[in-house]
């Protein structure tokens, strides 16, 4: 089981790399991607530089470009398995944009089941193996879906933003003040009669959710949000982090035992390097918190995977957020999205490090 082999390696960190392919009309003579081992071997060249640029790198498993999203949710399925065990799971993609990280997660249309990423399967094998176990255990499940936008949490399911309103105007979003982190703090909406259940961001919007088409809803109104932020703000999509979270409470029938488990789900900003000489104003600014906030990520979990005694969370509003689904018990599962062609290599480089860091 996935599970075990993930205690084996580091504090529960597994990381995936998944290569994107050329996409039409991207000239397919020239890639950085040299080999790709059975075991999460990677060796990727600088055509223009030889062989001298070669370099190798180590992860979980590597996903060549051919991989369906099928074959990506298959070692993916354990994790979100866990989730109705009880155990806290993060799964985020982190890469440059354009690098595939929405693909991974949503897809690229939810029309198509064979499109779909990683979030709407996972919450179809929470609705369905929650129905296989349901003459011993009663499951609810509730969803949030924020925003962190220069260290602003926002609730793209706020009741405040509705679709009527979404397609005529922008409306703003509801700005969370509050990020705790403490499990004791706060409940809410269907979680009320219960004891403390870990919220990361209690004045986010929770919505109870009873199928797949339940999440399809959430989700699309969450996307289109989203997307509204993103004509008022340019592109505000690709600078901004996405949390879908999703949590698990279950009754046991017979004992009245009660267990819960999260899931969070994460499309990260873009990990590139904004030209320093080049931004200026809002644009240097989201790419300084772009900047803080993964720079944050990377330190816990590199203080996760070195078993440190010291995690700093605090640093960022992401790792808050995500801190009950980091460390602990918790699973973590990082898709490290490439770019294929030449003139993403350094770029390709740096994720590559952060990668390495961290596994
Ligand atoms: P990001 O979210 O990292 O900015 P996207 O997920 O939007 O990147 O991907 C960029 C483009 O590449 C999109 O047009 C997307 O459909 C396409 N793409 C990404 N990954 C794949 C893949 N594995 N197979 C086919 N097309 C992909
Ligand atoms: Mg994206």
């Amino acid at each position: 089981r996935l599970y075990n082999e993930v205690q084996d390696l580091k504090g529960n960190i597994r990381v995936y790399c998944r290569i994107r392919p050329f996409l039409p009309g991207q000239s397919k003579k020239h890639t950085t991607i040299e080999y790709i081992g059975e075991n999460g071997e990677l060796v990727i060249m600088n055509p223009s530089k030889g062989k001298d640029s070669r370099r190798m790198f180590k992860f979980n498993k590597v996903f060549h470009p051919t991989s369906t999203q099928e074959e990506v949710f298959m070692d993916t399925q354990p994790l979100i398995r866990s989730v109705l065990d009880g155990y806290n799971v993060c799964i985020f993609a982190y890469g440059q944009t354009g690098s595939g990280k929405t693909y991974t997660m949503s897809g690229p249309s939810v029309s198509s089941k064979e499109d779909w990423g990683v979030n709407y399967r996972a919450l179809n094998d929470l609705f369905q193996i929650s129905q296989s176990r349901k003459s011993s255990i009663a499951y609810e499940i509730g969803v949030q879906m924020v925003e962190i936008y220069n260290e602003q949490v926002r609730d793209l399911l706020s009741s405040d933003v509705n679709l009527s309103a979404l397609s005529c105007f922008y409306s703003p979003y509801y700005v969370i003040e509050k990020v705790f982190v403490s499990f004791d703090l706060h409940t809410l909406g269907i979680w009320s009669t219960t004891q403390p259940n870990g919220l990361a961001v209690p004045e986010a919007s929770m919505h109870s959710v009873q199928s797949t088409s339940d999440v399809l809803e959430f989700m699309h109104i969450g996307l289109m949000n989203r997307a509204v932020g993103a004509t008022a703000l340019n592109e505000r999509s690709s600078r901004s982090h996405s949390v879908l979270t999703v949590h698990v409470r279950g009754t046991d029938l017979e004992t009245n035992a009660v267990l819960r488990g999260s899931l969070h789900l994460v499309d990260l900003a873009g990990s590139e390097r904004v030209d320093r000489s080049e931004a200026t104003g809002d644009r240097l600014r989201e790419a300084q918190h772009i900047n803080k906030s993964l720079s944050a990520l990377g330190d816990v979990i590199f203080a996760l995977a070195q078993k440190s005694s010291h995690v700093p969370y605090r640093n960022s509003k992401l790792t808050q957020v995500l801190q009950s689904s980091l460390g602990g018990q918790a699973k973590t599962l990082m898709f490290v999205q490439l770019n294929p062609d030449t003139d993403s290599y350094s770029e390709t480089i740096s994720t590559l490090k952060f990668a390495e860091r961290v596994s």
